[in-house]
């Protein structure tokens, strides 16, 4: 299936009045998808799989800004750590502090999200809340958050539960939503949020509505994946 350009114009124009980020999710489509639309002037995209993007990103042009919204896996922070824009799926201190050893060897800020288990299904990843606390602390404590000194968390992402019924699914934005401004007003040196990832093709409406100031958008611009995402 060919990318939807009208969508994506169409999309984008409605997400540019609104202030949020569009991450145009192009895991498992070929390279030339991605850029029909970087011709149309999108800079984000999202992949999943480590090979996948680090392939990607060798012939891509350099200004494209690659989110990793997957799983990330320890050992596989080193290949995608040159060169990646926004980790989004950070779910334990353990991975934060593999991103800032692989950050400190670049030379670089890492730019990483926490994610936050909202949905009611058992298969999703994320920090509870319990967890989310547990992190925030060790930001704020001098031992552990010298460990940290090279990433910024910019905020929260989340995925909601794979659910037509929509009041479950805006009630999951919703506590995502009020565990970021639980934390807002946090000044510790890595904590520095404002992105709240949240929203994918079939709830994207709803996320915006209930705070979102970041998408992922994947089937609406490129067509239906052959395999389900196993995120
Ligand atoms: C695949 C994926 C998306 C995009 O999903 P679509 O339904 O195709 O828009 C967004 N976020 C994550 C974490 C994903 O794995």
């Amino acid at each position: 299936m060919a990318v939807n350009r009208e969508k994506y114009t169409e999309l984008n124009a409605m997400l540019k009045a609104k202030g949020v980020t569009l991450v145009a999710v192009s895991k498992t489509k070929p390279v030339e998808d991605i850029l029909e639309l970087y011709e149309l002037g999108q800079r984000d995209f999202g992949e999943n799989y480590v090979q996948e993007m680090v392939d990607k990103a060798t012939v891509l042009p350099a200004d494209i800004r690659w989110h990793f919204i997957g799983h990330l896996q320890r050992n596989k922070v080193k290949y995608i750590a040159p060169f990646v824009s926004l980790i989004h799926g950070v779910d334990s201190w353990r991975l934060l502090e593999e991103i800032n050893s692989q950050a400190g060897k670049k030379g670089r800020v890492i730019d990483c999200l926490l994610q936050v288990h909202i949905a009611s299904e058992e298969t999703k990843f994320g920090l509870d809340a319990a967890e989310l606390g547990e992190v925030m602390d060790n930001l704020a404590k001098p031992e552990t958050a010298a460990r940290v000194q090279n990433v910024r968390i910019c905020g929260l992402m989340g995925m909601a539960s794979f659910s037509s019924d929509t009041s479950l699914v805006r009630s999951e934005f919703h506590t995502l939503h009020s565990l970021a401004d639980l934390y807002k007003e946090r000044t510790v040196a890595a904590w520095s949020p404002g992105i709240l990832s949240m929203g994918m093709s079939a709830d994207f409406e709803t996320a915006i509505e209930e705070g979102s100031t970041m998408v992922r958008i994947g089937s609406l611009l490129f067509g239906e994946r052959k395999k389900p995402a196993d995120s």
